[in-house]
């Protein structure tokens, strides 16, 4: 799981345990204010009826003892009957005060009530004494025990009513107290939730800019090349897209499609260390002389992408600026690499971004095609050409995948110093046919210069390699003495791994690597030389023989002659069509001095005639082929020439 994602789950845990702890808290505030209210109002009720009732009890209590001193003073039956129904009333309102106030408040009744037994007796007298007229006798006994018990009754009233306005006080301060730390419960609730909030908002902030920077670096690196820290195929994309769209607003743009010639070579030669080295180098040149005029990107291996403002022209100037910066020698490590490029400029039109980098893309293939180290812009015939192009080289891969490539023999033989002595099959060249399945045989000429364009001339070599060995195995099992010379391309030799190849074949087959020649054409390996030699040299090693093919008398081809490490020299048709001329009989001589002196052996190739082949024979050439023997043979014809014409191949 992402760790953003985790981080949101974090925070949305977080928000629930909040909304848990919201949730907890207002209840324990509200259960313990609305409880706290609830007891605080209950109190303050029951206060006031007991405040009421002591009021009562001490306005009733003087109402008794002024109505029997007035009725003991006067006689007058009113004041009886007033006392009687304070009697009644106060005891209602003690029984009241009792209730409300509890039993262990009412202690002082006690005494009241003892009190209040004799004075009622007292006062019954009184009223007695009263009713009988005796005045004087009633006013007397209000005085004497009446005094002393009223006022017993009057002193345990008052601490009575006293106590229980204590009691409803300390009641009352004691809710007061709850109410005081219900709100600072409230309080301090209230900051917890506060700060729990305040800090779940931080942590919420501090993991939003974690994620913003997480996706920032997420983007960066989305649209960044690793190795040059250019922007990426991806980004160069998006660019191409606004670049598009500038150009439909009407500004003009261009893109230039730059790609390395000889790169692959770099990393081949050198190691891929190296080879990243002089694609950073490379980068940051483009870099310097885009900045200010564009942009640009890394595609992908050698290849770069640049955008400009600005129309064709302009963009000329800067690609030429490019070519110029790629042409420069790079110092890495140990090495000083050469390289340069081939350059594909598109002008922005109504077209998508991918139709744009198609078309810088075809304009430097073309570039690449015709001589590399050159600025091509786009135009649609090359479109149409490329497109064939890469159609063409579809047929052919799936051929090679359908098992139509079929290899086939053409005899080379060694003749006498004697004309007419017959000569002798020593072994063939392995010519590749393709078998079409409308049944045509399609000679390699028509196949091979697509084959050469792409990585499919080093699947059809290894192709040939294995079937000629496999075919050598069988023959030299049967009794030939033969050697086979296959045909080997410049990029199978100085880009892939031919040693390898080589040395597979020959260990799958059991083959002994002195019968197996292979052929190069050493103009197809100018610009690779030191990398060539290397290679052919490690051939020789395994014993292979080396031969070099189309050869003719150029300034280079002679001093390659020199610098190639090669066993064979095949001396070129054109030469062999032409020795009845006294030049070309003259290059063929000194061919034949010069690989004489060099201890090389020469093939002729293209003899078609028995003077040619008399010729050859005089200046020293004794190995040939050509059509006045055979052309290439499939292998089963091959056998029956070699029975039939009972060529001398047998041991
Ligand atoms: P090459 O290597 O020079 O092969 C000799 C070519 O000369 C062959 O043509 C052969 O059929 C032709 N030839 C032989 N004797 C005569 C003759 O007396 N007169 C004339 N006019 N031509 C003669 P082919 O088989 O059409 O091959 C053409 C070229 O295709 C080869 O030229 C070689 O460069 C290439 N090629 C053929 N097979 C392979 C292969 O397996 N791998 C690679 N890389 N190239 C191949
Ligand atoms: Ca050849
Ligand atoms: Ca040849």
């Amino acid at each position: 799981m992402r760790r953003g994602a985790v981080v949101l789950d974090r925070v949305g845990a977080g928000l629930l345990i909040l909304a848990g702890l919201v949730l907890v808290a207002g209840g324990m505030l509200w259960w313990t204010a609305s409880a706290g209210i609830d007891g605080v109002e209950r109190t303050r009720r029951v206060d006031n009826r007991l405040v009421e009732a002591a009021d009562q009890i001490r306005y009733l209590d003087e109402v008794l003892t002024h109505s029997s001193a007035r009725f003991a003073l006067t006689g007058d039956p009113r004041w009886q009957t007033r006392y009687d129904r304070a009697v009644t009333q106060l005891d209602s309102a003690i029984a009241t005060s009792r209730r409300l106030g509890g039993h262990a408040a009412t202690g002082p009744l006690d005494a009241v009530a003892q009190a209040n037994q004799r004075l009622i007796v007292l006062e019954a007298r009184i009223f007695r004494l009263g009713a009988a007229g005796r005045l004087a006798e009633a006013q007397q006994t209000m005085l004497g025990e009446y005094e002393v018990q009223n006022q017993i009754y009057h002193a345990g009233l008052v601490e009575f009513v006293d106590g229980q306005e204590r009691a409803s006080a300390a009641s009352m301060s004691s809710q007061q107290h709850t109410l005081v730390i219900n709100r600072w419960i409230a309080v301090g609730l209230v900051v917890v939730l506060l700060a729990a909030v305040t800090s779940l908002g931080r942590l919420h902030r501090r993991q939003a800019a974690l994620l913003d920077a997480q996706s920032d670096q997420l983007t960066d690196a989305a649209m960044t090349d690793a190795l040059t820290g250019l922007a990426n195929r991806r980004a160069a994309v998006a660019m191409l897209d606004s670049l598009v769209r500038a150009a439909e607003r009407g500004r003009p743009g261009t893109v230039m499609f730059i790609d390395l010639d000889g790169f692959k070579a770099v990393n081949d030669t050198f190691g891929h260390a190296t080879g990243d080295d002089v694609l950073i180098e490379a980068a940051r040149r483009l870099h310097i002389v885009v900045e200010g005029e564009g942009e640009v990107a890394r595609l992908g291996g050698d290849e770069f992408l640049v955008l400009l403002d600005g129309d064709l022209e302009q963009a000329s100037h800067v690609a030429q600026a490019c070519l110029d910066a790629v042409g420069n020698p790079f110092p890495v490590r140990a090495a000083t690499v050469r390289l340069s490029a081939s350059i594909g400029l598109a002008t922005a039109g109504a077209d998508s971004a991918q139709s744009l980098l198609q078309d810088a893309d075809f304009a430097a293939a073309w570039a690449k095609e015709h001589g590399k180290s050159q600025i091509q812009h786009f135009d649609a015939s090359m479109r149409q050409l490329i497109l064939d192009r890469h159609h063409a080289e579809n047929n052919l891969r799936d051929a090679l995948a359908a098992g139509q490539l079929e290899v086939y023999y053409q005899p080379i033989l060694r003749i006498g110093n004697d004309a007419r002595q017959e000569p002798r099959v020593i072994g063939a060249e392995a010519l590749i046919r393709w078998r079409h399945p409308d049944g045509n045989l399609i000679p390699p000429d028509k196949f091979i210069p697509t084959a050469e364009a792409s990585w499919l001339i080093v699947d059809i070599g290894r192709l040939v390699l294995d079937r000629a060995c496999q075919q050598l195995a069988i023959w030299t099992g049967a009794g030939l003495d033969l050697h086979l010379s296959v045909n080997i391309s410049g990029r199978h030799l100085v880009h892939a791994d031919l040693v390898g190849d080589l040395h597979t074949v020959l260990t799958t087959h059991q083959v002994d690597p002195t019968r197996l020649t292979i052929e190069v054409t050493e103009t197809h390996l100018l610009g690779d030389l030191d990398r060539a030699s290397a290679v052919l040299t490690q051939v020789r090693a395994l014993g292979i023989r080396v031969a070099l093919d189309d050869f003719t008398t150029g300034y280079s081809t002679l001093t390659h002659l020199t610098t190639l490490p090669a066993d064979i020299i095949k001396i070129d048709r054109s030469f062999v069509a032409a020795i009845t001329h006294e030049r070309e009989h003259l290059l063929v001589e000194f061919l034949q001095r010069l690989a004489d002196l060099s201890g090389m052996q020469t093939i002729a190739e293209g003899v078609e005639t028995a003077q040619q082949l008399a010729l050859l024979a005089k200046l020293g050439c004794h190995t040939v082929q050509g059509f006045l023997f055979n052309p290439a043979l499939h292998p089963d014809q091959f056998l029956d020439y070699a029975n039939a014409s009972q060529v001398d191949v047998f041991k």
